[in-house]
């Protein structure tokens, strides 16, 4: 499609804002795009920035994009600028007193990690988020020094943080106020299996444990203190504390927001002109037939393509079945596709475990369908191409079959 001297505004140059650009400059070849980051970075794989902290890849292999890819596709980045306001009457998004005038607006500004609320936290110079590049450069040089490192939450960033802080050879705990690592997705046994991976890695894991006090020496944490009163001394502490969508730039515009930025399957939000995308979208899933949002690095891609298609003009509907893998420490792989019963409490489940191969695997129907998958276990991922062509193909079952669809193999 040729839209002749069209503006696009992307804010956010992550995985979904970086793939809406280069879509956007193949389908019109004439229409300016401006890209906008608060980052000093151009574009990085999130994904690679746990091997980074564990020092298995370089710095300038996780930058998957360079300024001369930008340049070479007509692509004006702005870095280091924060988008601070969108006139969404004038389609104009701001930063400061620049204004950048578009036709369609895209963003894609994920979110930010919360913070450790906890006292002793605030300003200490070894407690660390893990988020963007920044942060893994200064947890990795932290790490250079660590003798002991405690990892806090129940979320992948939490795991991923204990992970890298063993593979530093760092004595590590690991502190979850759960009873399990991802607890509204994962039942008890799954989460006895990714206990016995992280011991293995010798992981110290300590369930039911919030913190009361981070107590500091010369401005750098020295011991935490958890509510039931274990004490860990320490030099090192990252917290994963789930992320809070950055939307403060729509604030004014109408868009509506909920747990995110609320778009339809074209990933266009209540105001016209203005799309969504990738972490930051509270998006309209037709196969699992909700608003949810999803921070997969696949899902952000496949949103910066549905809404660039739809900025210039296109009907495109996201129609897609969200999957991520993840290594958990050195003895186990997760893989999840579809919805878990962390996005909705009314899946049914079925399961096959067998704990001598290490292998569990929980499939979620929904309305006689499949909706999604968790298969915990190296080499347990058998069948699963044919899985998610079934939840995307909205294919139903008989209950009397669920069980048997455990054993598919094709994949
Ligand atoms: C450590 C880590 C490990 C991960 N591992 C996996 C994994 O194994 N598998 C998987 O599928 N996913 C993984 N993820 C999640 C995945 O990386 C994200 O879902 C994906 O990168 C989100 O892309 P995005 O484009 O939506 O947003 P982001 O990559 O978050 O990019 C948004 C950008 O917008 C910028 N920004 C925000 N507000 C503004 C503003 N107002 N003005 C200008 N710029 C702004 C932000 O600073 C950021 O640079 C991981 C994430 C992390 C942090």
């Amino acid at each position: 499609m040729q839209n002749s001297h069209r503006r696009y505004v992307i804010v956010g140059n992550g995985f979904a804002g970086t793939t809406c650009a280069e879509q956007l400059r193949k389908a019109d070849s004439a229409c300016s795009i401006a890209l906008f980051t608060d980052e000093p970075y151009t574009l990085y794989n999130r994904l690679a920035l746990p091997p980074l902290l564990r020092k298995q890849v370089s710095e300038q292999k996780v930058i998957i994009r360079d300024r001369a890819w930008h340049e070479k596709l007509r692509i004006d980045l702005y870095l280091e600028t924060l988008v601070d306001r969108i006139d969404a009457d004038e389609r104009v998004a701001y930063s400061g007193e620049a204004g950048y005038p578009y036709d369609a607006l895209l963003v894609a500004t994920g979110g930010r990690p919360n913070p450790c609320e906890s006292p002793g936290a605030s300003g200490a110079e070894n407690v660390f988020n893990f988020q963007y590049m920044a942060d893994t450069l200064a947890i990795s040089h932290q790490l250079e020094s660590a003798k002991t490192a405690v990892a806090v939450g129940g979320s992948f960033i939490a795991y991923e943080l204990a992970e890298a802080f063993a593979s530093r050879k760092v004595e590590t705990h690991w502190l979850l106020r759960g009873s399990r690592f991802l607890r509204r997705m994962l039942d008890e046994i799954a989460g006895e299996m990714v206990d016995d991976a992280a011991r293995a890695d010798h992981v110290h894991v300590h369930y039911g444990e919030q913190l009361r006090e981070l107590v500091r020496t010369n401005g750098e944490v020295s011991k935490v203190v958890t509510e039931s009163g274990l004490e860990i001394a320490c030099d090192c502490v990252g917290i994963g504390l789930g992320l809070t969508v950055n939307t403060e730039l729509l604030e004014g515009t109408g868009v509506e927001i909920s747990t995110g930025i609320v778009c339809d399957d074209r990933l266009e939000t209540n105001v016209k002109g203005i799309f969504a995308g990738g972490d930051a979208a509270e998006f309209f899933d037709p196969v699992a037939e909700m608003h949810y949002r999803m921070g997969t690095w696949n899902n952000a891609g496949a949103h910066g393509k549905v809404a660039a298609a739809n900025m210039a003009g296109g009907d495109e509907r996201y129609h897609d079945v969200p999957e991520y893998s993840s290594k958990l420490f050195s003895e186990q792989m997760i893989t999840q596709f579809g919805i878990s019963p962390e996005y909705r409490s009314d899946l049914e489940t079925v399961r096959k475990i067998d704990r001598e191969k290490k292998h569990y695997r929980a499939l979620f129907f929904w309305k006689n369908r499949l909706a999604g998958a968790v298969m915990i276990g190296k080499g347990n991922r058998a069948g699963k191409r044919k899985y998610v062509d079934a939840i995307k193909a909205k294919q139903e079952f008989n209950p009397g079959d669920w069980e048997s669809l455990l054993d598919w193999t094709a994949d």
